[in-house]
């Protein structure tokens, strides 16, 4: 093999801070003239890169050969990858199937069919022009910085964000795939104070592992865990949901799927709800439940992850009987 100094690329720029993998490699790529295919295929020879999730289905040894070539320690590559949230923000990303909170890009061949890569565009106009990892998670819906609304895809042609598919001679700007518009010039909308501040909230607690609710510390998977239980049931296709208690609020038609499918104008709303949620933490969300009639059972009904403890405790919620040792919740609880 030769010596690791052969084998670094003439320009190296590093990751930024909360940059993706996908977004580094695509600047690596550019900084070196390639096409962002041929750079990966110089690194990792024939393995498929550009048709997969590559933020979170990148494997170990490729992130060392990756290293080799760059001279960034693994680790630091590891942290580019949604891999690096485990334990933090859900227990398992899995890398193919619906990870909690994670937006799944839909890719068909190198196409992205579905608008999971969100972005600012003001960020987009600043080098260097990069993505960031926030950016994929579901609950982010605001760039914090610029207090404006992320967007989810071209405003012009309603083509996802796809880097990896504009011209080597265009890259130096952030450009749609499909119109080639510029997506930094695209119009930004200001942000709703309320999540702003709730979603600062969230960013600082998955950063340093805990949330601080009702004045005591929650670990962050275990706060992320009770999010999601309130998320199921902002919307209820059956009865009234947590949104059906805001008159100011307006309903957006939303699709019978995971709210991880749902696009950015739908997730707004919904982050709207949830802040408000946890506004004078239980007591406000207890007078919600009240107000909608949401039986307090219904945020244990889907136990595909165990409830948190978080949530049970301060709303009063009796921990789930296992009904055999199959169910779900002697998964959770065992034997009572
Ligand atoms: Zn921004
Ligand atoms: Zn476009």
């Amino acid at each position: 093999m030769a010596p690791r100094q052969h084998l670094l690329w003439r320009v190296c720029p590093g990751p930024q801070e909360d940059e993706l993998l996908s977004s580094w490699l695509h600047r690596l790529a550019t900084a070196n003239g390639l096409a962002d295919h041929t750079f990966c295929r110089y690194v990792w020879d024939m393995t498929p890169v550009w048709n997969r999730d590559i933020d979170r289905s990148v494997r170990p040894g490729l992130l060392i050969e990756l290293s080799d070539w760059t001279a960034v320690s693994p680790e630091r590559i590891k942290e580019t990858t949604l891999w690096s949230l485990e334990g933090k923000l859900t227990t398992h990303i899995r890398d193919c199937a619906i990870s909690p909170w994670v937006l799944p890009l839909g890719i068909y061949h190198r196409v992205r069919r579905r608008a999971g890569q969100q972005f600012c565009p003001i960020c987009m106009g600043i080098e260097p022009c990069y993505l960031r990892k926030t950016w994929r998670l579901a609950w982010a819906v605001a760039c914090t910085k610029h207090q404006t609304w992320l967007l989810d895809q071209c405003l012009r042609c309603g083509c996802p964000l796809m880097f990896h598919r504009t011209s080597i001679r265009q890259a130096a700007r952030a450009l749609c795939a499909c119109c080639r518009g510029n997506l930094a010039s695209l119009e930004t909308k200001p942000a709703d104070a309320e999540v702003l501040a709730f979603q600062r909230q969230i960013e600082d607690g998955l950063l340093a592992g805990d949330v601080p609710v009702a004045g005591r510390v929650v670990p962050s998977l275990d706060f992320f865990r009770g999010l999601r239980q309130f998320a199921r049931c902002v919307y209820q296709t059956r009865g009234r949901g947590l949104v059906d208690a805001f008159d100011d609020i307006a309903k957006p038609s939303i699709p019978k799927v995971r709210f991880e499918h749902w696009g950015a104008a739908q997730r707004q709303v919904l982050m709207l709800v949830l802040a408000r949620c946890m506004q004078s933490w239980p007591h406000k969300m207890r007078d919600l439940m009240a107000s909608v009639r949401l039986n307090p059972s219904q945020l244990t009904t889907d136990l595909r992850e165990r409830p948190a403890d978080w949530v049970l405790d301060d709303l009063g919620i009796r921990r789930p009987l296992p009904r055999s040792r199959n169910s779900l919740a002697f998964r959770w609880y065992g034997a009572n």
